[in-house]
């Protein structure tokens, strides 16, 4: 057991490659936990990034579905920092690809299919070296997150903290827009590329519109990218169990 008090470390994977990228996709992640396990206390969860420089080079953009023998090295890396994480006896590994396509597109996804195709085979091929018999159970540990379109599918989500944003650092003209999305919120899924067309915001606040009351449930509820995500943490038994062992001991609630 790593750190004091800790019941399960969650490694967080981002593609994105800003300053803040790490933290936004934590701060979501936190929301999703606490959807699956309601009383879940996040601060005994041992959250963690990718430690190695090497590594976390093949994790940005499209670098780990390269071909180029030059990239190889460090995809290697990626993927045995995966492996390392999913041997662990409390260890999760919850990576965050983009779909790159709208909602409805989804199956179409080249992202998905690739990392099907290119991580998935050799990430279980390791973890079968070391645990054949727990194979099926440890790979269930490894949790993608794909919002469609982007990232931003999701955090532009949070309406009220994007319409506050707009209006005191920003152009002060996108309210129309979040009050469409807010009166539908599945269709932001079905936007393309929302970060390089639609607020003034772009990602320059994700952090931010990640973690200050991000309204989870409603996104939830709308029944698309989001919820097929939290829907896919549920696939994972040991996640679910590990979670409510958080609120099992004592301890102080969670902030
Ligand atoms: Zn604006």
């Amino acid at each position: 057991m790593s750190g004091h008090g800790k019941t399960l470390s969650v490694m967080v994977l981002t593609e994105d490659s800003g300053a803040d990228a790490y933290d936004t996709v934590r701060a979501l992640v936190k929301e999703m936990l606490k959807l699956l396990v309601p009383a879940v206390w996040t601060h005994r969860i041992d959250f963690k990034p990718l430690e190695d420089e090497r590594a976390r080079l093949a994790m940005r953009g499209t670098t780990w579905q390269s071909t180029n023998p030059l990239d190889e090295p460090a995809r290697r890396l990626l993927i045995r920092s995966i492996i390392t994480e999913l041997l662990k006896p409390n260890g999760f590994v919850l990576y965050h690809i983009d779909g790159d396509v709208p909602w409805s597109q989804r199956e179409s996804s080249a992202n998905v299919r690739e990392f099907r195709a290119r991580m998935i085979p050799p990430i279980e091929a390791g973890v079968r070296s070391q645990l054949p018999a727990e194979v099926e159970t440890r790979m269930k540990r490894l949790r993608l997150l794909v919002p469609f379109y982007s990232i931003e599918a999701w955090l532009y989500q949070h309406t009220r903290e994007a319409t506050r944003l707009c209006a005191e650092e920003g152009c002060g003209r996108c309210q129309s827009q979040l009050a469409d999305w807010e009166k539908d919120r599945a269709s932001l899924d079905e936007v393309t590329q929302p970060k390089e067309t639609t607020l003034c915001l772009k990602d320059k606040h994700n952090a931010r519109l990640a973690s200050s009351g991000f309204p989870a449930g409603e996104v939830f509820d709308a029944k698309a990218s989001f919820a097929r995500t939290v829907d896919g943490l549920l696939d994972c038994d040991e996640l679910t169990a590990a979670l409510e062992r958080t609120c099992a001991t004592s301890g102080p609630p969670s902030p």
